[in-house]
């Protein structure tokens, strides 16, 4: 963050203020874990802060310290609005393009806040007055903890921060093993470590959480996987029909679309979840290498993300979406295989 932009958020905070922290739509470990943490910070600091999600949120999340304050934008409705309205300032976080939060873009659009943008994926719009936003760190969380730290307040980092902070970086990071893991993340995660995060117990109760049906789906996904070794391809679908079928829960595909870039060869891994309500496919991808999925999903699905881990979606039904899919592939066939 430059100073220019720290100096301007040192002015914000520097007298109590109405806040609302924003997650991206279907929020992740990384998001929640970011969002609480500064929740928990500016609480602290006197602020009256509050979390408004566009929507629900994993069952394996809610156990993290506050995730019960945390407003539902379309349960809560016209309370989420109204802290909307209310808002001296907003943090958005995990995200940079206000597309990212569904039914609530127009209300932020539409807000009188001063935004601020903490966030970590690739080509930022510019909605946000103050901005950190850096590409190469691994989670947001990461950013939260360097921003804490930049305020001069690391000290005030306390074991329920630490949790969230913890939970956030090791999710994002497939438990410390992605590439945009640095020596300087497992410094954060050690000193998160010594101000009190669990870290066993976070682990247990993030990936220790199966239910019979949530393995007899992911049985379904990876029996419905196709592998196009042509192209170091490997791709899984899941209609609406199936995830009936095995009495889907929110976060029930979490990690399934790794399965594919875990076979011998395989550099893209693709699952495509259709979604009956919403009348879209959600789609995530991901690659080992250079393949940029950031470049794939905002090309061809509307997307965007990370260059090892992006997500889209399409309009398409199952069949017509994943024959667009392969008719792209020939064009990426050098960049795939090399
Ligand atoms: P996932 O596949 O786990 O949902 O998301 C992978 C990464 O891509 C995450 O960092 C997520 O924030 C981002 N992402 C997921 N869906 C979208 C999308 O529709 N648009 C953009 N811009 N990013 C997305
Ligand atoms: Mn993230």
């Amino acid at each position: 963050m430059n100073f220019e932009h720290l100096n301007a958020l040192k002015a914000l905070l520097s007298s109590p203020k109405k806040i609302a922290i924003i997650p991206h739509k279907n929020p992740d470990g990384d998001a929640i874990g970011s969002t609480l943490a500064l929740w928990h910070y500016l609480q602290n600091k006197g602020h009256e802060s509050t979390i408004v999600s566009p929507n629900d949120f994993p069952k394996f999340l809610k156990w993290i310290p506050g995730a019960n304050k945390i407003l539902n934008f379309e349960r809560e409705n016209k309370e989420s609005k109204e802290c909307l309205r209310q808002a001296e300032v907003i943090f958005t976080l995990d995200f940079n393009h206000l597309g990212r939060v569904g039914q609530m873009t127009e209300n932020l659009e539409n807000a009188e806040a001063t935004f601020v943008m903490v966030d970590h994926h690739q080509q930022p719009s510019d909605y946000a007055k103050i901005m950190y936003s850096d590409v190469a760190m691994s989670s947001t969380c990461e950013m939260v903890y360097n921003l804490i730290k930049l305020l001069g307040d690391v000290d005030e980092i306390n074991p329920d921060m630490a949790n969230c902070l913890y939970t956030g970086i090791m999710t994002d990071t497939g438990s410390f093993k992605f590439k945009a893991t640095t020596s300087n993340t497992h410094r954060v995660v050690a000193d998160l470590m010594d101000r009190g995060a669990e870290n066993t117990e976070i682990h247990h109760r993030i990936y220790d959480t199966n239910s019979p049906s949530r393995l007899h789906l992911l049985g379904c996904a990876l029996k419905n996987m196709v592998i196009l070794e042509e192209f170091s391809t490997a791709y899984i679908t899941l209609s609406q029909e199936e995830l009936d079928r095995y009495d889907y829960q929110k976060g029930d595909t979490e990690g399934f679309v790794n399965y594919g870039l875990t076979l011998d060869g395989i550099r893209f891994a693709v699952i495509f979840i259709e979604n009956k309500e919403e009348g879209i496919l959600k789609i995530s991808f991901r690659s080992v290498g250079d393949f940029s999925v950031n470049d794939f999903a905002r090309n061809h699905f509307e997307g965007g993300g990370h260059t090892n881990a992006a997500g889209g979606k399409s309009d398409k039904n199952l069949e017509d979406t994943t024959a667009y899919f392969k008719s792209l592939l020939p064009q990426y066939k050098k960049e795939l295989t090399q």
